[in-house]
């Protein structure tokens, strides 16, 4: 089956493969992280090349800017209090199809809980693109936060193109090319109407094709974050977003179109993380329909509890994080409670040693996209290897180690200097310490 990889076998037992296609989660934060800083950078380099306006053109930009700014007000404020006319009345009457997703937008968002939702135009963003016929095409950020999930409110970028009309500027596209070639960023409410289920710790967001699996998500998340929170410590939101899209699309809106989607299971993303603030915006725990029920009742859980711990450590985790204590952390915690035995968890590890060369190393990035050949093995390594350091000191331990080399200047070092003040050898040692392991408990 395609991107199932060699010599795994989809059954009903709640094996180490089930959890195997779950993606480096730190791949998908880089990724997110980037976008941020790379729009602001955008931002500066427009302000810089604009030409500085002069006289009429000056007078009539700045009545531009101030038109879009107060429209733009107006429609928040709009959406917020679910008020069709007032949302509408910003969008072009000539721009038929987009008159119809937008209405379509305010159904689908209205049984989401947000706490804010405003729109602004930076003050770099004001050069924007003029096209033919005068339209301004410009990126707008889009501020929203889900109450209960979000702390601060998460921003996503918006590329809008306004017409005048009649002396009004009013939306008529939002499906161009923007400055620094922008697009804009769509959320599960413009693929679908959306039903949503709170629970204690939850907040579960489908589209009616999936409202048979609201409740169950709701459980299961309920039941995992007390558990993590506990474990992981520190300041944690109120509830985790937990999204199902449709299909392979949405999917990939959601996630980014950059991932290899096929044996993943679920995807916790961020749209930033400032590790100096402990704060990561923007979390998003996203399932994948097409896989998610190849996993039983335990796999389910599993990896939810996975992803639940990369929302409660990712304000600590930095962009050079070792993949192997991102990914490993999470899957101990995953696996701690969940009754399997150690050598059924690690099912491709023991093939591995059966075979013979395998090779000893602690995996790296590449070896947890989706589509690496070694991806379940990756996963039983990190495991395996953050699993030895909490029997030996600890889970607070591992907790405060991952900390501190998430939040260094130069991880390598850190990672070094923790082992050593943790476990009284460095990186070399370790590994080899943990390959002995390896051997001694799976082989
Ligand atoms: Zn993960």
């Amino acid at each position: 089956m395609g991107g199932t990889g060699p010599g795994r076998v989809l059954g009903p037992a709640p094996r180490r493969w089930a959890i195997g296609p779950l993606l480096g989660l730190l791949v998908v934060a880089g990724v997110c992280t980037a976008a941020v800083p790379a729009q602001r950078g955008f931002q500066a380099r427009v302000a810089a090349a604009a030409p500085a306006p002069r006289g009429n053109t000056d007078t009539a930009a700045a009545a531009r800017l101030t038109a879009v700014r107060t429209l733009l007000d107006r429609r928040g404020a709009a959406l917020l209090r679910h008020d069709r006319a007032g949302w509408l009345a910003g969008v072009d009457p000539a721009a038929a199809a987009l008159r119809t997703r937008q209405a379509g937008l305010l159904t689908n968002i209205a049984a989401v809980p947000l706490g804010a939702w405003r729109y602004t135009v930076e003050p770099g963003d004001q050069a924007g693109r003029i096209e033919r016929g005068g339209s301004w095409t410009v990126l707008v950020t889009l501020h929203y936060t889900l109450r209960g999930v979000d702390s601060v409110p998460t921003e996503r970028p918006v590329v809008l193109t306004f017409t005048a009309r009649a002396g009004r500027w009013l939306i008529s596209a939002d499906d161009r090319t923007g400055p620094g070639g922008s697009t804009t960023w769509r959320g599960p409410w413009e693929h679908g109407r959306l039903l949503v289920r709170q629970g204690r710790h939850s907040l579960v967001l489908a589209h009616p094709a999936n409202a048979g699996r609201l409740a169950g998500f709701v459980a299961v998340v309920d039941a995992v974050v007390p558990r993590v929170w506990q474990v992981v410590g520190g300041r944690l939101p109120t509830r985790v977003a937990v999204l199902i899209p449709d299909d392979q699309k949405e999917m990939s809106a959601l996630v980014g179109g950059h991932l290899v989607l096929g044996t993943i299971a679920a995807v916790a993303v961020a749209d930033s993380v400032d590790t100096a603030r402990d704060r990561a915006v923007g979390q998003r725990i996203v399932v994948n329909p097409a896989n998610i029920d190849r996993l039983g009742a335990l796999g389910r859980r599993v990896v939810l509890e996975h992803e639940v711990t990369h929302v409660a450590t990712r304000g600590f985790t930095g962009p050079a994080e070792p993949i192997w204590l991102v990914e490993g952390l999470a899957d101990w915690v995953g696996y701690s409670d969940s009754g399997l035995p150690a050598h059924q968890v690690a099912d491709q590890l023991r093939a591995a040693l059966r075979a013979g060369g395998w090779p000893g190393k602690l995996p790296v990035a590449a070896d947890f996209r989706g589509d690496s050949p070694r991806l379940a093995l990756a996963y039983e390594e990190a495991w395996s290897a953050c699993r030895l350091i909490a029997n030996r000191v600890g889970p607070a331990a591992l907790i405060r180690l991952y900390r501190a080399v998430g939040t260094a200047a130069d991880p390598a070092a850190a990672l070094d200097k923790q082992l050593r003040a943790t476990l009284g050898e460095g990186t070399a040692q370790f590994t080899a310490s943990w390959r002995a392991s390896v051997r001694a408990e799976f082989g």
